[in-house]
């Protein structure tokens, strides 16, 4: 696979605007039964500003990139997904540094140290239900094998179906207990959008 470079990061994000875009609807009825129904809402603002800022002023590095849709995301998304995916992004285009093109090693190891800023923000863990349950098992893949869009992107639907069965134990979710059971976390639902147009960018969506 080819280094990737500045165009490459936005048009992931673009694709993860038009993911959210059509998905909205759906994420937020996720956020209904145990969150505030808003998780939709939330993310078509963010990423319809990420997508503004993209196209008025594209950065020329794909760190720099991912440093504004952060950026965008953190100052536009009120509910906690704002700062925690703004957090993601950020992180992850810092560890890129200012380099034209990196190689997709580097960006694996980007998105890992992206993936562990969540965790510290948020101080979640796998197994609490949340987006880290879709973005560890994503980063994890494409730590293994750089060129693996599509087996991340496969790894973090699984992984947000897999928080179907387990006990909230961070965020709003976490009020409810043991009625937060039998729900799919709206957080890795998105994750795995996410993880998706990240595959569809690279040209290994499948
Ligand atoms: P809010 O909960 O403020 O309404 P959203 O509805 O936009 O924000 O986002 C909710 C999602 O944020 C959850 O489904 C979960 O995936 C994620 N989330 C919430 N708190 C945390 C946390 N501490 N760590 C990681 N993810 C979290
Ligand atoms: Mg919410």
């Amino acid at each position: 696979m080819e280094a990737l470079d500045a165009e490459f990061c936005v048009r992931w994000l673009t694709a993860a605007a038009g993911a959210v875009e059509r998905e909205a609807d759906r994420l937020t009825e996720l956020d209904s039964p145990i969150g505030d129904a808003d998780h939709g809402v939330n993310l078509r603002r963010g990423f319809t500003a990420v997508r503004a800022a993209l196209e008025e002023a594209p950065p020329d590095t794909p760190g720099a990139v991912l440093v504004l849709a952060g950026r965008q995301l953190i100052s536009t998304v009120g509910g906690a997904s704002g700062p925690l995916y703004g957090t993601l992004l950020r992180r992850t285009g810092k560890e890129l540094g200012d380099a034209a093109e990196v190689a997709p090693g580097r960006f694996a190891d980007a998105l890992a140290a992206g993936v562990a800023a969540v965790g510290q923000l948020g101080g979640a863990r796998s197994g609490d239900k949340t987006m880290l349950d879709a973005l560890e098992p994503a980063a994890a893949a494409l730590t293994q094998d750089a060129a693996a869009f599509g087996a991340a992107a496969r790894a973090a639907a699984e992984g947000s179906a897999a928080t179907v069965p387990m006990r909230a134990r961070k965020g709003r979710a976490s009020y409810l207990g043991e009625r937060s059971v039998g729900h799919e976390d709206p957080g890795a639902a998105s994750s795995a959008l996410l993880l998706a147009a990240l595959a569809e960018a690279a040209g290994t969506a499948r």
